[in-house]
């Protein structure tokens, strides 16, 4: 068997078998975060992303503190998938020669206004040089009430899926950068054309930390995940782990009006939605009956489907035909590598 053929997730999936449960760990490999138990009612979070330069970014195309930035908010996109709250974080920095001291000053720029803004605090991280590129892994650790902390594997037959915010925008943000429609300087005007909208939303993604820990909070939400490859590879990690299989209503998956009047983008907007990445929304299902709790909760959260006992993926088009959906977010060896950062 080769690498190229079981992927990123099937080899995730063959390390996974070597790993026996264990009460200490109620969550290990799988999840958004490992679950740790050091204490009777509170469980610790914990998880860790690279950023690798000419796999997930490209100098070229993001500014060091945007990096810095991206770098910290992928990691707590994955405590907020847990409904937890992050609280300390952990940088390695493999840095190539050549790059300057302002260049990290600026990167460690990004990483605290991120970081500092969700009270995440640094607390150590490794140092060494590179050969090729630069090399960013960030640790975050959290935590979460063992009763409330949602796992993706809770989704029930019945279920709504929900997602936060809208789809897609990272994607096409990238497909711009790489078009070079460059905004204007790293700390300049926010929000001002569609184009620099998308592209904002790639480069500097907001964790959802704060909804996530409302969703938990409410009781009412069985499953969570953050959209980190597309909506389709998301809602498949979520249905495996769960179990069962979904139907995705497409005329429901909420697309932003920068997406849907963007011009230049060679996909259709729900394309990039699907399969483009990097949203950091929150992707989670409850029963109908939690549906009013969740809009009292003043979130961003739109229905997009239903949780079914029959497995696989189903996208309902808006004429009434149903196709096969199939995961096709990014995947690390089954397809070409260079990209925007997962
Ligand atoms: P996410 O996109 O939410 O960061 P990933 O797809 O990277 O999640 O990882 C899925 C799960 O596999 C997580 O539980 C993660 O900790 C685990 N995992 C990924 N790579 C490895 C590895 N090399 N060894 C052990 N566990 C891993
Ligand atoms: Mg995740």
């Amino acid at each position: 068997m080769r690498l190229d053929e079981i992927g990123e997730f099937g080899l995730i999936e063959r390390i996974r078998r070597t790993v026996s449960p264990s009460k200490r760990a109620p969550i290990g490999i799988g999840d958004d975060a490992a679950a740790l138990s050091f204490s009777p009612n509170q469980l610790v979070l914990a998880t860790t992303d690279m950023l690798v330069e000419g796999v997930h970014f490209d100098l070229a195309t993001t500014d060091l503190v945007s990096l810095g930035w991206k770098s910290a908010a992928v990691n707590l996109s994955d405590i907020a998938a847990m409904g937890g709250v992050p609280r300390f974080l952990l940088v390695g920095l493999a840095i190539p020669r050549g790059m300057r001291l302002d260049q990290i000053d600026d990167l460690y720029r990004g990483f605290r206004s991120l970081a500092g803004s969700y009270g995440a605090l640094l607390v150590g991280g490794d140092t060494c040089s590179s050969r090729r590129g630069l090399v960013i892994s960030v640790t975050a650790l959290g935590e979460s009430p063992r009763a409330r902390m949602v796992a993706r594997s809770g989704a029930r037959p019945g279920d709504l899926v929900f997602v936060t915010g809208t789809l897609g925008d990272s994607g096409a943000g990238f497909e711009l950068l790489q078009k070079n429609v460059r905004r204007k300087g790293s700390g300049g005007a926010r929000g001002g054309s569609k184009a620099e909208m998308l592209i904002e939303r790639h480069l500097r993604p907001v964790p959802r930390v704060e909804w996530g820990r409302k969703l938990a909070a409410s009781g009412a939400v069985t499953s969570m995940i953050d959209v980190s490859d597309g909506l389709s590879s998301d809602l498949h990690h979520l249905c495996n782990e769960s179990n069962c299989g979904a139907e995705v209503l497409a005329e429901q998956v909420p697309l932003s009006p920068a997406l849907c009047s963007a011009t230049g983008l060679k996909r259709q907007p729900l394309d990039y939605a699907l399969s483009g990445g990097e949203d950091y929304e929150l992707l989670f299902t409850a029963p109908s009956t939690g549906r009013e709790r969740i809009r009292r909760l003043g979130i961003t959260a739109t229905v997009i489907g239903t949780i079914e006992k029959k497995k696989g993926m189903r996208l309902r088009l808006s004429s009434g035909r149903v196709i096969r959906l199939e995961p096709s977010g990014y995947d690390h060896f089954r397809s070409a590598g260079k990209g925007g950062a997962r």
